[in-house]
């Protein structure tokens, strides 16, 4: 997802309070942030926020923090932040790629990634956020028994990530190529903007879970 540049997301991002700024500044210091023993979830590439929402507003003793890397996305999740402002929800925006900069090691319970961008040209393959490159970067930091949620409707990107995984060294704990059709991983999903938008189309959604 790319909006075209929309004026005033940056300034907005940079004055927001759920928005934390110079995220590699945190690195040690996450604790006396937070001011709680509370797990920490992540959505890396979180788009408008709709899923992190819902989570949060659900859970409220998680801390959910929405990891996206345009301006003009995250700008959205704010609008919806300023409208219905929940506690336990921050923003970061920045590349994946830097995760292991701004998180505490083995400091994340859990990592959801929904519908990432599927970069389907072979040597893009490095850039899809299943791939070895990005799974070593969520192994800095996510718990030993800490789990990546993964969901997509692109087949390609999914059977790539099945094999992309365990080739990385991580335990597929439960997958299935039509999501909303079974029972037990089904039960309290929260739809994504993307998956809302997809399985009305008919496209059956892929889900796995991993863990080291
Ligand atoms: N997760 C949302 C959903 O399911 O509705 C949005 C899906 S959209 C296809 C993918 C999002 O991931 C985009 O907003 C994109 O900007 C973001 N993204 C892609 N690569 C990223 C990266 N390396 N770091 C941070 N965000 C990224």
């Amino acid at each position: 997802m790319r909006l075209r540049n929309i004026k005033g997301a940056t300034e907005a991002i940079e004055s927001s309070p759920y928005c934390i700024q110079k995220p590699t500044e945190m690195k040690g210091f996450w604790k006396d942030y937070i001011k709680n023993d509370n797990p920490i979830h992540i959505e890396i590439g979180m788009g408008k926020g709709k899923f992190l929402m819902e989570l949060a507003s659900t859970n409220p003793d998680i801390n959910y923090i929405g990891i996206e890397r345009y301006t003009s996305v995250l700008y959205r999740a704010i609008q919806k932040m300023d409208e219905n402002p929940l506690p336990n929800v921050k923003f970061i925006c920045i590349d994946a790629g830097l995760l292991p900069d701004v998180f505490d090691e083995k400091s994340i319970d859990k990592i959801y990634l929904n519908f990432s961008d599927p970069w389907p040209k072979d040597r893009h393959a490095k850039r899809r956020l299943t791939s070895r490159q990005f799974l070593e970067c969520y192994d800095k930091i996510l718990k030993n028994d800490g789990t990546i949620e993964f969901k997509t409707d692109n087949v390609d990107l999914f059977n790539f990530s099945l094999e992309e995984a365990p080739a990385a060294g991580w335990k597929i704990l439960a997958s299935t190529y039509d999501l909303h059709n079974d029972e037990s991983l089904n039960k309290g999903n929260i739809m994504t903007e993307y998956e809302e938008k997809f399985s009305s189309m008919g496209n059956p959604i892929c889900k796995m879970i991993i863990r080291r």
